[in-house]
């Protein structure tokens, strides 16, 4: 992946400013690589060929041939830390408009003071017998969450800023309107919903529910003296997402099809532990995967037996070390930017990396000519976790997790290594072509 191929990446991850865009958007990049969709409610198709499901915020992709016997699989998650639209949102304070909003997984509040916010997301609709649902992108600064002034805030020099995410957190939406009377104003939550139904061009009773979220507008950019560091929204996750993708797309173009059978997911929810229907805990894949399995002509016996041959990489994000608090890291593995793709290991599972996976992602890597590096927390440290120990969980397979380095993760504005994310790309379809077996101790 060339400098160029990161700069499209960026592109797809400035165009999925939610989980349902980045879905929506990988699907995208799939039929272009004629990938076929198909529909979960329907059997399979059984003749050889690239297909992918969607639903919601989740995406599966696969190439199909009876050659295969068990699966590589490839996850990565579409969600992000963010402020999410409450179902009554309007209200007012001091002669402002506001929308109340919801915090959604580990958000560095400071991080979203005082930045252009649009809205987004997807928005269910009520018609003729059926419901439908509309992605939805207002791609204007709408909302803004301002720090309050230095002079009314004496803590903070000496305490550092403390935010409460009720009360602190709420953006302006914009000035009440003193003229009005407030008789004719509508009741609370139908301006919101008046705007909602102007953007989609609907009546505001078709609105019957949605899912929407802030996020911010300014667009990626390569930064640092030679510009090879990546400032973005979002960066975890949808670095491994649009790298999984592209990594797909490479797949399916080189005719390779691969002895185990390539398989990429991605899902929604991890930042919020993954337990819905489309998360990783969720039956979805395992589901999918077994679907696969019949497609291509095996019995449930051979499936099953066929996942004790199969291997599992979890792809997010890897702490970089930071040079403001380098003590913050194990002294051992400190991770560098543009040094290479990061394999991390816990003793406690919380990455599902074991000897076996490790192994595989080693031998992998040195195939393709890669560095690796290799990173634990320090111990007196709470260690976040990822997809990786569900996924390994859910359908017993040997799983590593590992990723590309970045600074600032859960800021509204995260940074990472432009060919950190090129070599995660070619590592991806690196394990997908590769035959090694994965064995245990005999
Ligand atoms: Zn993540």
């Amino acid at each position: 992946m060339k400098s160029e191929a990161v700069a499209s990446l960026l592109e797809d991850m400035y165009a999925s400013p939610t989980p349902y865009h980045a879905a929506h958007r990988a699907a995208d990049l799939l039929d272009g690589a004629s990938f076929r969709q198909c529909a979960a409610d329907q059997a399979l198709p059984s003749e050889p060929g690239a297909y992918y499901v969607r639903h919601g915020g989740m995406l599966i992709a696969w190439l199909l041939d009876a050659s295969h016997s068990g699966f590589t699989i490839v996850g990565a998650h579409t969600d992000s830390p963010n402020l999410r639209i409450k179902p009554r949102p309007v209200k007012t304070s001091a002669g402002f408009v506001q929308l109340g909003v919801e915090t959604y997984g580990g958000v560095l509040l400071n991080s979203w003071l005082d930045r252009d916010l649009g809205i987004a997301g997807r928005v269910a609709l009520g018609g003729e017998g059926n419901l439908e649902q509309r992605l939805l992108r207002i791609d204007e600064a709408i909302l803004r969450v301002p720090q309050l002034a230095i002079h009314l805030d004496r803590e903070i020099t000496p305490n550092g800023l403390k935010l409460n995410p009720q009360r602190h957190m709420v953006p302006i939406w914009g000035l009440a309107d003193s003229d009005a009377d407030s008789a004719d104003q509508e009741p609370d939550g139908d301006e919101f919903r008046q705007m909602l139904a102007d953007v989609l061009d609907v009546d505001t009773e078709r609105i019957l529910g949605y899912d929407l979220m802030a996020y911010d507008l300014q667009e990626p950019s390569f930064v640092g003296r030679d510009r090879t560091m990546v400032a973005s929204a979002r960066i975890d996750n949808l670095v491994s997402t649009f790298c999984g993708v592209h990594a797909m797309v490479a797949m399916a173009n080189s005719g390779d099809v691969g002895r185990r059978c390539p398989v990429l997911v991605l899902y929604d929810h991890e930042e919020v532990g993954s337990e819905s229907a489309t998360g990783a805990s969720g039956a979805a894949l395992a589901a999918m995967v077994e679907r696969i399995a019949y497609a291509r002509g095996e019995d449930r016996s051979t499936f099953l037996a066929s996942l004790n041959q199969s291997i599992a990489i979890s792809a997010d994000g890897a702490h970089a070390t930071h040079p403001n608090y380098a003590d913050r890291h194990d002294q051992e593995h400190l991770i560098a930017l543009n040094a290479g793709v990061v394999v991390k290991r816990n003793a406690n599972v919380r990455y599902a990396t074991d000897a076996s996976s490790e192994a595989f992602a080693v031998a992998v890597a040195q195939e393709a000519g890669q560095p690796l590096q290799f990173y634990s927390h320090r111990n007196d440290l709470p260690c976040g976790s990822t997809i990786g120990p569900m996924l390994s969980a859910r359908l017993a397979i040997s799983t590593v997790d590992l990723g590309a380095p970045q600074l600032a993760m859960h800021s509204i504005r995260e940074t990472a290594g432009a060919s950190d994310i090129a070599a995660l790309a070619s590592l991806l379809e690196a394990a997908w072509h590769s035959s090694l077996a994965v064995s245990e101790v005999s």
